[in-house]
């Protein structure tokens, strides 16, 4: 069986539902994830953040306003009369939850099961759509198998249980549609796996079938070797191993969920992203084999935070990134990159939510700097740490404004850390020095 996730854009309009249509009905069986239609989990949000500061009429006048608009497209996509009215009270009935919302009290749940209702939404939508063109399919509720545990973590036991059980209670289906993005917490409230969490969901469900193949589409055709938006000529990747695409996911490349690849990596199945404009097109296939030599591509990922912890009696004291990792652990915030003197220690994070807190401690007993507004510019490409072509980098560096540079740390990975302002420029010298598109 295949998994095939389609994005936000590939669900959010009439002509791209049924392009969606024309990919998936090929005779095979399969499972289809989908996520919300393009725009609504944000707009779902800022409903939910209406209610959190109490703007009542706001919220009232987003909700009315999405309402709207889903009722302008089921118009123009359910001709079917049965269907159609099967369509109008499932949406009138979401709609009149998330009207009865605003008057209570707001809580992260309550947020969440706002939020969850997009996915819920394109799903039932879609899937009579589909049943209406003559497709044999059949809706899967995500929250009936997808469960995540304490730690926030898939509880892969419980998932591969249920999902299987489902699915075999329902045989004769041709194309089962689910929600991407949304699962229930360890409690049973309704929870998600983060933005751009249905392609997780896609891999979850993938390894709990032992699918042939997981397809991620969008609207691109995969993998970059830089930040299109920023670099003129950029191109799509082939052929990335499980390491070079987490890599990249994590470090900024927009297209993929960081943690998608984890649950079909030891299981060796594939991962393949498809752009559904073209979907003859070859796209990005991640599977275990490594592929080429030498740096494939260039990722940047904003909104990182340095933080330069200094101790002057780090000298040849041991102990001391005990007590700084303590602090971190703590407040459970994650670390990116890491250098140290003898006398410093620079890190980076993203998440800065206990930021204030963080320094507070780490000022007991050292000096503490903390810059804001930089990125992290990651080359990646197998063994570019040993590859002969890499030390020209240091070249090109000399025009970089670095503040912090990783090499070392894994064999697949540089990172640089420079200032956001600076980024763009830094992405286009490295592409033309790396790729050799103009000569540098
Ligand atoms: N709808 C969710 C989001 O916008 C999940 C996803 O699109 O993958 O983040
Ligand atoms: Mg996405």
């Amino acid at each position: 069986m295949l998994v095939l996730k389609f994005g936000g854009t590939s669900v959010g309009s009439i002509e791209s539902m049924t392009n969606v249509k024309n990919i998936i009905n090929d005779g095979q069986r399969k499972v289809v994830v989908l996520s919300a239609m393009s725009g609504t989990t944000n707009a779902l949000l800022t409903i939910a953040d209406c209610i959190k500061f109490k703007e009542i009429e706001n919220a009232l006048e987003q909700i009315s306003e999405l309402h709207q608009n889903y009722k302008l497209t089921v118009s123009q996509l359910i001709h079917h009369n049965e269907l159609r009215s099967e369509v109008d009270t499932y949406i009138n009935s979401i709609f009149d939850m998330l009207k009865a919302s605003v008057n209570v009290n707001y809580t992260t749940f309550l947020s969440n099961k706002i939020v969850a209702q997009g996915e819920l939404l394109s799903t039932f939508i879609f899937s009579r759509f589909l049943k209406q063109e003559g497709l044999n399919v059949c809706l899967l509720p995500a929250l009936e198998f997808m469960r995540i545990d304490k730690f926030n973590e898939p509880d892969n036991f419980y998932i591969r249980q249920n999902f299987n059980r489902i699915i075999n209670e329902l045989p004769n289906a041709d194309i089962y549609i689910t929600q991407g993005f949304i699962c229930l917490d360890a409690d049973g409230h309704i929870a998600n796996l983060q933005r751009g969490g249905s392609d997780y969901t896609a891999t979850i469900i993938g390894a709990a079938l032992h699918a042939e193949e997981v397809q991620i589409w969008t609207d691109i055709d995969g993998f970059h070797n830089n930040d299109p938006r920023f670099v003129p000529e950029t191109h799509a990747i082939s052929n990335l191993c499980f390491d070079e695409a987490a890599e990249l996911a994590y470090f900024g490349a927009k297209i993929l969920h960081p943690q998608t690849v984890i649950p079909v990596r030891d299981l060796d199945i594939p991962v393949r992203l498809k752009n559904t404009n073209s979907p003859s097109d070859h796209g990005t296939l991640i599977t275990n084999q490594v592929h080429g030599e030498g740096i494939k591509a260039i990722a940047a990922k904003d909104g990182i935070t340095a933080i330069k912890i200094k101790s002057a009696r780090m000298l040849l004291a041991h102990g001391f990134l005990k007590k700084v990792f303590e602090i971190f652990e703590k407040y459970e915030t994650s670390i990116d990159m890491i250098t140290t003197s003898e006398i410093a220690i620079s890190l980076t994070i993203d998440d800065t939510k206990n930021l204030n807190e963080i320094v507070a401690e780490l000022e007991k007993f050292a000096l503490v700097e903390v810059d804001s507004f930089r990125t992290i510019v990651c080359l990646v490409g197998n063994h570019i740490v040993y590859h002969p072509d890499t030390p020209k980098l240091f070249q090109i560096l000399q025009d970089v404004n670095v503040r912090m540079i990783s090499y070392g740390g894994s064999s697949n990975n540089i990172s640089l850390l420079i200032n956001t302002g600076d980024k763009i420029e830094t992405l286009r010298k490295l592409n033309r020095y790396v790729f050799d598109l103009v000569p540098a």
